[in-house]
């Protein structure tokens, strides 16, 4: 069953998470980098019924406080930082893991605008133009997205 549109998860990153906000485009989550201060960060998320990924406590407090969404994540680490995320999705949205780490060619990493399919196996973004292909970089996606598997697994078995 498709989920409605409005269900479909939405990010707010903050100043630490510029290339996690990458990873998320990558796997076709609409998500705004915005390096801000809390007030905005808090004020943003909220009318934009986004979840906000941060790694300060404070904010995360703040923000769970009134009444909106967002999941604390470590530092650095794509792969800790994607299996936390799909987690939460699994147990707020349903979303099965394997459907969150599937590479879809939906969004610009870049700027967030849709893609396009231009030519065979070929997308541009409408928006800044970056054109997207199944090439050699693929490998070390792919590897990535088997090591949060692998994580998640583990995680599952304890
Ligand atoms: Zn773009």
């Amino acid at each position: 069953m498709r989920r409605e549109a409005s269900r479909e998860p939405k990010f707010l990153t903050d100043s630490m998470h510029g290339k996690l906000t990458r990873w998320l485009r990558m796997l076709g989550y609409d998500t705004v980098y915005y390096p801000r201060g809390d007030d905005e960060i808090i004020q943003k998320g909220s009318e934009e019924g986004r979840i906000v990924l941060t790694s300060d406590t404070e904010l995360y407090r703040r923000i769970l406080s009134k009444g909106g969404r967002s999941i604390l994540l470590p530092l650095s680490g794509t792969e800790s930082q994607l299996s936390q995320i799909a987690i939460h999705l699994m147990s707020e949205y349903g979303i099965p893991f394997e459907e969150f780490l599937a590479l879809k060619f939906r969004l610009c990493s870049l700027c967030n605008g849709q893609l396009q399919p231009s030519s065979d196996n070929r997308w541009r973004c409408g928006s800044c133009g970056q054109e997207y292909w199944v090439g050699s970089h693929w490998k070390n996606i792919s590897q990535t997205l088997e090591r949060v598997r692998r994580l998640l697994k583990g995680l599952s078995k304890e």
